[in-house]
């Protein structure tokens, strides 16, 4: 049977792109892709790449204080958000561009169309069009997720956050992991009044207790008020708001009505499943609505694949470009690949940011006996000027085998730090391992490798 294409790649984010890229230009292949919004997909358009590059603007908030403890004179100003939105479009303007270009080099087919199967072979896009192929991608990723509560879309996603008109005065986030941690930081250090609730007893369920701990303490030194145990009873607008630009009156369930500018829904992603035709092909969809695969992303459906977000495993874009690569050597390399999600590094860009990979120490404890090797201090740049910032280097390590089974970092730029000590770690490193490396003096990350004696066992 002939295909109109060897692959159809349903969904143009980081994962898609990339299996699209390698199996037409590595391999040959002939390759659709359908994208109905812009090309990058989350983390290009409305995820990781905006957040960084709010995170880097928001990191300046406070430079001219600290300089000037250093000895310097320098003068300060307020932030111009609608300045920085400028320059941010005409980046994502930028790396789309590259995106598609890529695809374009590669020789894959594009199409700005939403994508639905009508069978395990068959695509039909919104244009109307239909196309036969003999693998089918689906790489559509997911989509912020509101509380099922009244006047919930009076509320923003973080998807809003980069189109605002203006930043607003008092924002209140509801959630407590990433994209609210990360959100509340940013938009703290750019100068918005910051509410966060959380409606488990601490930030970041799933890290480390300690990290976690000593990140929502250092919000807190910064300024955020962070309620745990708290939720959102009620919304409406506020007398005199319009519940757009104007303000949001707020019901705790703890009690208690507070006023905001804003209301940010940070309370989880859900994968980009329905109305795609995929149970009525026979694609399997977990409880979350997420796509069910094996290890090789292969669904039920043997000529449908799915990779990233969609299938909820780790939702991380390093992660789906991983799964697209495993994928493409698979189906077009003639290697099947499965897909390694152990020990994967991540980082929370907080302020102070948090790197981590392995097990928490909460979670070694649960599987055997462990020895913790931690220190928390005042970093040597800020305790010099008299700031309380402090910083976390932890190890988590396997009383019997040695092995370094967690690394959890608190600290400026504690993402770049764990993608090293993350190779070690990968590689099985033992505590010895860690110890027989010379310190890097005078850094913060060299006390990862002067852990003496275990602080608890
Ligand atoms: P998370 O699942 O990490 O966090 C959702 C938060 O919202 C949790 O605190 C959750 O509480 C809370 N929540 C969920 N439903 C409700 C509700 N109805 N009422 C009140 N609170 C609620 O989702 P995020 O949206 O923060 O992030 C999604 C994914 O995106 C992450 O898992 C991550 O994989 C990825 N991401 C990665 C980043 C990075 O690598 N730096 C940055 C941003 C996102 P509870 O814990 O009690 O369930």
């Amino acid at each position: 049977m002939s295909f109109d294409f060897d692959l159809f790649v349903i969904g143009g984010g980081s994962g898609g792109v990339r299996a699209a890229r390698v199996a037409a230009g590595e391999h040959g292949a002939k390759v659709g892709l359908a994208e109905m919004d812009r090309y990058g997909g989350t983390c290009v358009i409305r995820g990781c790449v905006p957040k960084k590059l709010m995170v880097f603007a928001s990191g300046f908030g406070d430079v001219v204080e600290r300089a000037n403890a250093y000895g310097w004179d320098y003068g300060g100003g307020p932030f111009d958000w609608s300045r920085f939105r400028t320059r941010l479009e005409g980046e994502l303007e930028r790396l789309e561009g590259v995106y598609r270009r890529l695809l374009k080099e590669s020789g894959v087919e594009t199409f700005d169309a939403r994508a639905r199967l009508r069978d395990p072979h068959t695509v039909e896009l919104s244009t109307g069009e239909t196309f036969t192929a003999k693998h089918v991608l689906i790489a559509s990723g997911g989509r912020a997720v509101r509380p099922a509560l009244d006047n919930a879309g009076l509320g923003i996603v973080s998807d809003d956050i980069f189109h605002l008109d203006r930043l607003p005065e008092t924002i209140l986030i509801l959630g407590g992991g990433y994209i609210a941690c990360e959100f509340a930081c940013i938009l703290h250090g750019l100068g918005v009044g910051v509410t966060l609730y959380c409606r488990g007893d601490q930030i970041l369920r799933g890290f480390d207790d300690e990290a976690r701990g000593l990140i929502a303490e250092q919000m807190r030194a910064r300024g955020i008020e962070i309620q745990t145990a708290t939720n959102i009873a009620a919304l409406a607008p506020a007398d005199g708001g319009d519940g757009g630009r104007g303000a949001l009156r707020v019901t705790a369930t703890t009690g208690g009505e507070r006023t905001f500018d804003r209301v940010l829904f940070a309370t989880g992603r859900a994968p980009n499943t329905p109305d795609m035709g995929l149970e009525d092909v026979g694609v399997e969809l977990g409880a979350r609505g997420e796509i069910l695969v094996d290890e090789y992303s292969q669904t039920a459906v043997p000529s449908v694949y799915a990779i990233g977000d969609v299938t909820d495993r780790i939702n991380l874009t390093p992660v789906a470009i991983r799964e697209g690569m495993a994928f493409v050597r698979t189906v077009f390399g003639g290697t099947p690949t499965p897909v390694d999600h152990e020990l994967v590094p991540s980082a929370v860009f907080t302020q102070p940011e948090m790197g981590t990979i392995g097990l928490s120490e909460e979670e070694a404890r649960a599987q055997g006996p462990v020895e913790i090797y931690a220190t928390s201090f005042r970093p040597m740049q800020t305790s010099f000027i008299d700031r309380p910032e402090k910083v976390l280097m932890k190890l988590v390590v396997c009383s019997e085998t040695r092995r370094v089974l967690g690394c959890h970092i608190v600290a400026p730029d504690a993402g770049e730090m764990i993608q090293l000590a993350g190779i070690a770690v990968k590689m099985g490193a033992t505590k010895e391992d860690f110890d027989r490396v010379v310190a890097v003096h005078p850094t913060m990350s060299e006390e990862i490798v002067t852990l003496r004696a275990p602080v608890r066992s």
